[in-house]
């Protein structure tokens, strides 16, 4: 069940995993939180905010509807010392079964238009960059959203993210891409701020984007906290009726390919020249089931939760798959999902024999 926090029902955190302890340190975060509009909740279960549905409880969970907020929220985490993560749509992480000690901040900030006056937020028009970009969207935008959008203004380059569930900061972390194109293909700007010490308005160059990778997912894994706030994009006009039949082709090829339980989307990287999916299905383990969790028989790559998975269940799997390809095929997977929460080991899936 999910509390809201009053005067004697506060939560101080311990480094230590899983030790909380009932005290009145975050009451001033809790108020101030109260003071820009937002409530805070306390233990909320993660299962709610991921596309695996699954994850145990966060100490404290607060939604940020606009831009101003979630910049505000950030900043208070900092002030008040407490551990903070941001989610988007959650469909590209595996929270732990302990879950997350801090704050978690769902990102709902889904303003956008072809103008900075568009994204609610009494600072867009000084502190992003004028003509660079011809779409803006605040972070917590759906990406699939505002692709559908976009071809129906008449915009060509967003076309592939109309299957690409989660928001637009999810994508730029993870440059999100399918059918050939992602994001670093498009975006002009993220506008990213680093909570207590201000913000920075990067171009794609200065994000570093590789394949499912950028320089904030690299931050968002050494215990940086890069927050996303908005981001512009770079289209070109196309004709609507051409581009809704290519984004419809799109859609037409996942419905055939792809599972339809809850799940992360592609566990594994793709590894140079090859498809996790083939290795995994020829090492035997399509349709492997551990606990919930089973590495889906229509899709290899994708592992479902299919009754009731823990993230234990899911990290058996990757841990199998991982150690099967590695024998037979000598080829590393990495996983592409990130791993948030409490785990015994970081990473928290095991070596590879012999490295
Ligand atoms: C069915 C399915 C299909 C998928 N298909 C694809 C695909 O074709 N291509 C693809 O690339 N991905 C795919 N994915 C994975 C996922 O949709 C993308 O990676 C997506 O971009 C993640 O966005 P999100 O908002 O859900 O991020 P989350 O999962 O919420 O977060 C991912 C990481 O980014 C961080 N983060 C999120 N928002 C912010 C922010 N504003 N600021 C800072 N950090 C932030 C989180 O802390 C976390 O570390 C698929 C997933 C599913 C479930």
């Amino acid at each position: 069940m999910t509390r809201r926090h009053g005067d004697s029902d506060v939560w101080q955190f311990d480094t230590s995993p899983c030790h909380r302890v009932v005290i009145p340190a975050s009451r001033g975060f809790c108020e101030a939180a109260a003071a820009i509009g937002v409530t805070v909740a306390a233990d909320e279960p993660l299962t709610r905010h991921t596309t695996f549905h699954i994850g145990g409880p966060a100490d404290l969970c607060a939604v940020a509807n606009d831009i101003g907020r979630l910049e505000r929220l950030t900043e208070l985490a900092v002030a008040h010392a407490l551990p903070l993560t941001i989610l988007g749509g959650g469909s590209n992480i595996l929270v732990s079964d302990d879950g997350l000690r801090g704050l978690v901040i769902v990102n709902q900030a889904r303003d956008f238009g072809l103008r900075a006056a568009d994204l609610r937020w009494d600072e867009a028009e000084a502190a992003l960059p004028a003509g660079e970009a011809n779409v803006l969207a605040a972070a917590g935008t759906a990406l699939a959203g505002l692709a559908r959008w976009t071809i129906k203004q008449g915009l060509a380059g967003l076309e592939w993210a109309v299957s690409v569930p989660g928001t637009v900061g999810g994508a730029v972390v993870g440059n999100a891409g399918a059918h050939g194109s992602d994001i670093a293909g498009t975006l002009a700007w993220a506008l990213v701020a680093y909570p207590g010490q201000g913000r920075q308005l990067l171009r794609p160059v200065e994000l570093e984007f590789a394949y499912r990778n950028s320089l904030l997912k690299r931050q968002l894994a050494s215990g940086e906290r890069p927050v996303v706030l908005a981001a512009g994009f770079r289209l070109t006009p196309g004709d609507p009726t051409m581009l809704a039949a290519r984004a419809e082709g799109f859609l037409a090829r996942r419905r055939a390919s792809q599972p339809t339980e809850p799940s992360a989307g592609s566990i594994f990287r793709n590894p140079a020249g090859d498809y996790a999916g083939r290795l995994i299905e020829a090492v035997g383990l399509k349709g492997q089931r551990v606990g919930g969790a089973q590495i889906s028989p229509r899709h290899a790559n994708f592992i479902v939760n299919v009754a009731q998975a823990t993230a234990g269940d899911v990290l058996a799997l990757i841990d199998l798959a991982r150690g099967r390809v590695y024998e037979q095929f000598g080829i590393e997977l990495v996983p592409e999902i990130l791993f948030v929460g409490e785990w015994p080991t970081q990473p928290p899936y095991a070596p590879l024999r012999g490295m």
